[in-house]
């Protein structure tokens, strides 16, 4: 890719096959741009210092991180949703009311908590099996390595992946 970060704040990748499938043998179709920002710190602030990239990515990939995004969400909120049902029902809550009157509210308490533990294992294992396939930092493709010397960082990543945007590709 070539990055020319002075005169254009947005660089989209021209070529045909995904650039964040990591073998390269089983590399799919353009069908998507995956869109990331990358910033600096700079004492100058201006407006050269963030970065649009448009990388070429495939169908699965792209699943790959919707998949990543989506369902430890997804299954994480289903445990205080439970949470609330039940203690909200007076057969139950009575009863916990009974053994000592905060009981409720604890038991909601530890749904959230089995939530937030839930979705973060989750995530690590839908990562971690997605990394397979699929560059899942996207800045860590090798053409990335000019702008990270210069100092740049994707802006919206979390510890196990990034989180980028799609925009369909146009078919030639
Ligand atoms: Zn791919």
């Amino acid at each position: 890719m070539e990055l020319n970060i002075n005169s254009v704040q947005t660089e989209r990748e021209e070529i045909e096959k995904c650039s964040l499938c990591k073998i390269d043998s089983e590399r799919g179709d353009k069908d998507y741009y995956a869109v990331i920002d990358m910033g600096r710190d700079s004492e100058n602030a201006s407006a050269d210092d963030v970065v649009t990239l448009e990388v070429v990515c495939c169908k699965k990939c792209r699943s790959n991180f919707i998949k990543r995004y989506i369902v430890p969400k997804a299954v994480g909120v289903m445990f205080p949703l439970v949470g609330v049902v039940l203690t909200s029902i007076r057969s139950v809550y009575e009863p916990m009311k009974a053994v000592f009157t905060a009981l409720p509210l604890v038991v909601f308490i530890i749904s959230v908590i089995i939530g937030v533990v839930v979705a973060y294992s989750l995530n690590k294992t839908i990562s971690s099996k997605a990394n397979m396939h699929t560059h899942m930092k996207i800045s860590e493709i090798d053409s990335f390595k000019e702008l990270k010397d210069k100092g740049y960082e994707e802006l919206k990543m979390d510890k196990f992946s990034s989180i980028p945007a799609f925009k369909k590709a146009d078919k030639n």
